[in-house]
């Protein structure tokens, strides 16, 4: 499989790796966002969130816990994003964590500043997705 992670987890590309478990890995993004832009993946490859065995999960975000106390060090405030799906805009196919260094100077506002235009819904359509959710 051609998964730019899965090579960085097996060392066969460099990375500057901040700390690693087992089954976690972290790593500086290349391309970086914010200073100290990093990132958190599973040794395994899943594509999506829900793809994670319970035991990767809990190590996973174990994993992201021990680094966000380090990364949020630089700024005091830290985005953590997770793109599921390449709609989402998921670039890479394979499960990873953004830890983002935030500030008011960064102009990337709060999440709603994402989607100039959301869905207008009516109570209707609330209650079906919500039934919807629900249910499966
Ligand atoms: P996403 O768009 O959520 O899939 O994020 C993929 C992230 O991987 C982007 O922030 C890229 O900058 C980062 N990235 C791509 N290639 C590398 C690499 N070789 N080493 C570290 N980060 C990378
Ligand atoms: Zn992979």
């Amino acid at each position: 499989m051609n998964c730019i992670f899965c090579k960085i987890v097996k060392k066969e590309i460099p990375a500057k790796i901040i700390f690693e478990t087992e089954k976690s890995l972290a790593f500086m993004d290349a391309f970086p966002l914010a200073k100290g832009h990093s990132l958190v993946v599973t040794k395994t490859h899943y594509e999506k969130v829900q793809d994670i065995s319970k035991e990767d999960n809990a190590d996973l975000f174990e994993t992201v816990r021990r680094t966000i106390s380090k990364v949020d060090k630089i700024t005091d405030a830290t985005l953590l994003a997770v793109h599921n799906g390449k709609q989402s805009g998921q670039e890479v196919p394979h499960v990873h964590v953004h830890l983002i260094p935030r500030s008011s100077e960064d102009s990337a506002g709060p999440v709603h500043s994402m989607f100039p235009n959301p869905p207008q819904l009516s109570d209707k359509d609330i209650q079906t997705i919500y039934e919807k959710l629900k249910e499966s």
